[in-house]
């Protein structure tokens, strides 16, 4: 290709205005009326110094998934969260692959989980032959039910079947009670791995979320607190396993001048470009949590007095990042259905979207073994997950609420 025809199949991408929202929305054309934007759950928040940090990357020379920027990103992740050792990986989902691997995960092992989450929880497990079993969450944090768990240990240990490994889940950004959670585990030599892909900020008993298992895995995917288009990490203060982790997600080569291999691996490590852009995001947590927490807190603030509408509470042990806003429509309170909400949204061309459907109830899971799976299955006949972007604007959020209000007649 002549550089003429490069620029010109780089001409819709250097066209491309990259943040929706603002003034420049696609339907903001001269001449026409201005639409109104349109507002996503939750979109990237980019930092502006990410092209930088990208240029940098690309004249270093150093764009494969090794060298000094995933290293430099590594250490800014081991730096926020307090874990000892990180290995980024392409994604969350990645990151929970490898940490099933290292925990030793074979066929007809059961993994335990809770079961309000999003299905890459569990996906790489279930993919390995691994058994699910689904537990309910507690009222009072919305993450996986430790009294529950007792009982299911002591349960399968009579039965002489405990887990392999359990997973709790720091849901929407809201740490799981994983002190309680990894003691009782530890009671039965039961190793966690955490899946804080949404958790990056938030915090449980003055610890970063996750710290406390054996294993945790973040995300930096686009709709992630922090984002590097697509990534994720996974943790531990052991660093053998990280190391082990390491060796895996670069299919699996043995220190040797050939290609020597003792087992297979993959090619899960991140490229060093996006590690450049996480490295360029990760200095704005702070500031991104407090947006997240400020938005949810204008949320109930302006909803909070509508009969039968509820937020997702927050235990004293813990301090959410609010990823997600999530509210509560309960009809025989007074409330609208929850759905008769989101669709009014939609038609405002405002992005909301359902608690996450249990797994326990997904077609794909319907013969996996559960306990209970009612407190799960009721947050998600009634819970909306609303406009949470960090960048979203006071005015914009305003529209949110005016609609809900609207559609609950007050
Ligand atoms: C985002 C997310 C994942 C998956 O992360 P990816 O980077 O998209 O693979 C897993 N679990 C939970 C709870 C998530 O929110």
């Amino acid at each position: 290709m002549t550089p003429v025809e490069t620029a010109s199949r780089l001409g819709p991408v250097l066209a491309f205005r990259p943040v929706p929202g603002r003034a420049e929305m696609p339907g903001n054309v001269p001449g026409t009326a201005p639409a109104e934007e349109r507002i996503l759950l939750s979109p990237p928040h980019l930092t502006g110094t990410e092209p930088t940090a990208l240029q940098a990357a690309l004249h270093s020379g150093w764009i494969a998934p090794a060298g000094p920027m995933p290293t430099a990103f590594e250490e800014a992740i081991a730096e926020a969260t307090g874990f000892e050792q990180v290995l980024a990986t392409t994604t969350g989902t990645a990151a929970l692959h490898l940490g099933y691997r290292l925990l030793g995960v074979a066929p007809g092992d059961e993994v335990w989980t809770s079961t309000l989450t999003f299905i890459a929880t569990i996906a790489p497990a279930v993919q390995m032959g691994a058994v699910p079993r689904f537990l309910d969450v507690s009222e009072e944090s919305w993450t996986l039910d430790p009294a529950r768990l007792e009982r299911e240990l002591a349960r399968a240990a009579r039965r002489g079947r405990l887990p392999r490994v359990v997973v709790p889940v720091d849901l929407f950004g809201q740490c799981c009670d994983l002190d309680t959670i990894a003691a009782l585990c530890e009671r039965w030599g039961v190793p966690v791995l955490c899946d804080s892909a949404a958790a990056l900020g938030a915090t449980q008993r003055g610890r970063h979320a996750g710290r406390g298992a054996r294993l945790a895995a973040f995300s930096f995917n686009g709709n992630k607190i922090i984002t590097t288009g697509g990534g994720g990490a996974l943790a531990s203060d052991d660093a053998r396993l990280i190391e082990r982790a390491r060796m895996l997600a670069t299919q699996a080569k043995e220190p040797a001048p050939h290609y020597q291999h003792e087992t297979t691996g993959f090619t899960y490590g991140l490229s060093a470009l996006l590690a450049a852009v996480g490295l360029a995001q990760l200095p704005a947590l702070a500031e991104r949590v407090a947006a997240r927490r400020a938005i949810f807190a204008r949320y109930r603030e302006a909803l909070g007095d509508l009969p039968g509408i509820g937020f997702m509470p927050e235990p004293g042990w813990g301090r959410a990042n609010r990823w997600l806003s999530v509210a509560l429509f309960t009809p025989r309170s007074g409330a609208p259905e929850r759905e008769a909400v989101r669709r009014r949204l939609a038609a405002l061309d405002i992005e909301s979207r359902p608690v996450w459907k249990p797994l326990h109830l997904q077609p794909a899971f319907r013969d996996a073994p559960r306990s209970g799976g009612a407190i799960a299955a009721q947050l998600f006949e009634t819970g909306l997950c609303l406009p949470s972007g960090s960048g979203l604007t006071p005015a914009q959020q305003a529209r949110v609420t005016a609609a809900i209000r609207k559609e609950a007649g007050g």
